[in-house]
């Protein structure tokens, strides 16, 4: 949190940006002394794990509130038992918190306010603006009329205060059955927004809650809950996504006909939307269900976990957050910008290492087996301050497949028998012949170091035609790398009426078993992000006990070229 003082409107956000929507408002309220305090909150409901559109959410809300000196609320929207459990109350608090950002207080739950919430249901029955509804659903569907035509009042509109305040004491007590009877606000039935046609405060769910337990068995809407939440807490300004516009008359009604201790104001920003993932967290819900990926976080998932697992940092996200910016409509962002932000992060922070994916054994007949030595390399171009590695070196060394043909044009800038080539940070070799096995294929490259060639170019002139990664035989570990792509191979996977469960990429993983990497890399701790010389990003993952690599992200954007 910054402690920059409130009101000091021309430098408290801290770079030169121009202003977007919603800090202007809140710069104008308090300018003109309407808020003295900011307080913003970020709602989730405990229905599953956060996804990248949460992220855009708890850097906006938790954002405005540092950038004006003022305090975020972390508060569950817990008035849905039937999909709320405590893994994903735990799970969105450590997500919160790895983004980077710190709470107000305590973690607020709607359900602490389930006691203020009632009695004010029952204020609202004591003003003849709430009343007990036994129509059904489906009978509540029809009498509420449509978007063309007005509803009709529910036979039940008249009933008197005494006998609403009996009829919600015994829903209370669990004397009917879920579905027999609501209570309603008595606004307007021919109201033009269908929100404000006696919306729904309180339904019968004879369920167990993960905060009050069978305390309760009537649960209010999000409707009734949600400003009433902002009010108790404070809020000033209660940041929601445009799917809420159309509800703002209905939070202003109640702030109006409660006896609340502030006065809240809704606004609404426009929604993240990513092309090749979904953001919901139903459908993500299905693909852990179904089994597709391994869980909520799966490094596939477009979860904050799941990117977490897959080695995204904190600071990408956040900054990703920031290019895309806020405005007052939606819009879907090219993946692609969210890729570019990790890449530059990890090319900037990520210590360098060398791993081969598809291990080729090249011994080198000039070089002694009984010979080692050890190389020394930086850890990063251009960070002095990350450690250098040592490279031991001997007669037997790894090569990727994809680094030797046994002939070749001049593009290829490899390994080639009778051609050089620069093991990176070591010597200059050159091949003589390919060993293969009784399938063709080859299994071993012999080759002969260039003497003196380490730190140099060859003293006969003749320069190797590139620079390839290796690792020593003799001294590497072996670990699993997982590679992933994208999750999607359809743009807009739940565009329209499509099946989102069809666009799955059937190539989203590959996993490769056999891998060679330098033995600096066995120390990696969970979590730990590198650039694999000429491969990519990756992170030793958090989860597997064993030395397994997650590829986080490619060299460059590769995906556009696969499209062509
Ligand atoms: P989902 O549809 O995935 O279940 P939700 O909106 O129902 O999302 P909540 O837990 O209610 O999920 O959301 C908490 C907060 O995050 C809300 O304020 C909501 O507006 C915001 N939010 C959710 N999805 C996005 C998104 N794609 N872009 C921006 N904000 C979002
Ligand atoms: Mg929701």
């Amino acid at each position: 949190m910054t402690d920059t003082p409130l009101g000091s409107a021309e430098t408290e956000v801290g770079n030169d940006k121009p202003l977007n929507f919603l800090e202007q408002i809140i710069k104008k309220d308090i300018d003109e002394g309407r808020c003295n305090g900011l307080v913003t909150r970020f709602p989730p409901e405990p229905n599953g794990y956060l996804h990248i559109g949460h992220a855009k959410s708890i850097c906006l809300n938790f954002g405005l509130a540092e950038r004006f000196g003022g305090v975020c609320n972390l508060r569950f929207d817990d008035t849905n038992p039937a999909k709320e459990e405590m893994e994903y109350v735990e799970a969105i608090k450590a997500d919160v918190e790895w983004l980077g950002f710190t709470w107000g207080g305590d973690i607020k739950y709607a359900s602490n306010y389930f006691d203020q919430f009632y009695g004010w249901a029952q204020h609202l029955i004591k003003s003849g603006k709430a009343y007990v509804c036994d129509l059904n659903a489906e009978q509540a569907r029809e009498y509420r009329g449509t978007l063309k035509e007005g509803g009709k009042p529910s036979p039940y509109r008249e009933r008197s205060v005494e006998e609403n305040l009996d009829l919600l004491e015994r829903m209370k007590n669990g004397e009917f059955d879920e579905g027999a009877k609501t209570l309603r606000a008595k606004i307007d039935m021919s109201h033009g927004n269908i929100n404000m046609r006696d919306p729904i405060l309180y339904r019968i769910r004879k369920q167990s809650h993960h905060q009050t337990g069978d305390k309760w068995c009537i649960y209010p809407s999000y409707d009734f809950a949600h400003g009433q939440e902002d009010a108790i807490e404070g809020v000033t300004h209660s940041i929601c996504t445009l799917e809420f516009a159309d509800h703002r008359p209905l939070y202003e009604w109640f702030i109006e006909n409660l006896p609340v201790p502030s006065k809240p104001k809704q606004y609404e920003f426009g929604r993240l939307n990513l092309n090749y993932t979904v953001t919901s967290k139903r459908k993500l819900k299905q693909l852990v269900d179904e089994g597709v990926v391994t869980g909520w976080d799966d490094p596939r998932m477009p979860t904050i976990a799941g990117y977490r697992r897959r080695g995204y940092t904190p600071a990408a996200i956040r900054k990703f957050c920031e290019m895309i910016g806020v405005t007052k409509s939606d819009g879907v962002v090219d993946v692609a910008m969210l890729e570019h932000a990790i890449r530059d992060d990890l090319d900037k922070n990520a210590p360098r290492a060398m791993c081969v994916l598809n291990p080729l054994k090249v011994t080198l007949t000039n070089y002694p087996s009984d010979k080692t030595e050890v190389f020394t390399a930086a850890g990063h171009p251009n960070r002095d301050d990350l450690q250098s590695r040592e490279l031991p070196f001997g007669q037997v060394v790894y090569i990727d497949k994809e680094d030797f043909r046994e002939e070749a044009n001049k593009k290829y800038k490899r390994l080639v028998i009778g051609k050089r080539v620069r093991l990176r940070n070591a010597y200059v070799i050159e091949a003589d012949e390919a060993i293969k096995n009784d399938a063709g294929e080859i299994i071993e490259v012999k080759a002969r170091i260039i003497e003196n060639t380490v730190g140099n170019d060859p003293e006969d002139g003749v320069k190797p035609k590139g620079v390839i990664h290796w690792v020593a035989a003799h001294d590497c570990v072996d670990a699993e790398v997982r590679l992933y792509d994208r999750l999607f191979v359809d743009e807009a996977p739940d565009a329209g009426n499509k099946d989102f469960m069809e666009t799955i990429n059937p190539e989203s993983l590959t996993v490769l078993t056999n891998c060679k990497l330098e033995k600096s890399l066995a120390m990696a701790t969970a979590g730990q992000g590198f650039q694999f010389e000429r491969e990519g990003y990756f992170c030793r993952d958090a989860k597997e006990p064993g030395l397994v690599f997650n590829r986080t992200i490619g060299l460059r954007d590769s995906w556009g070229k696969k499209d062509a």
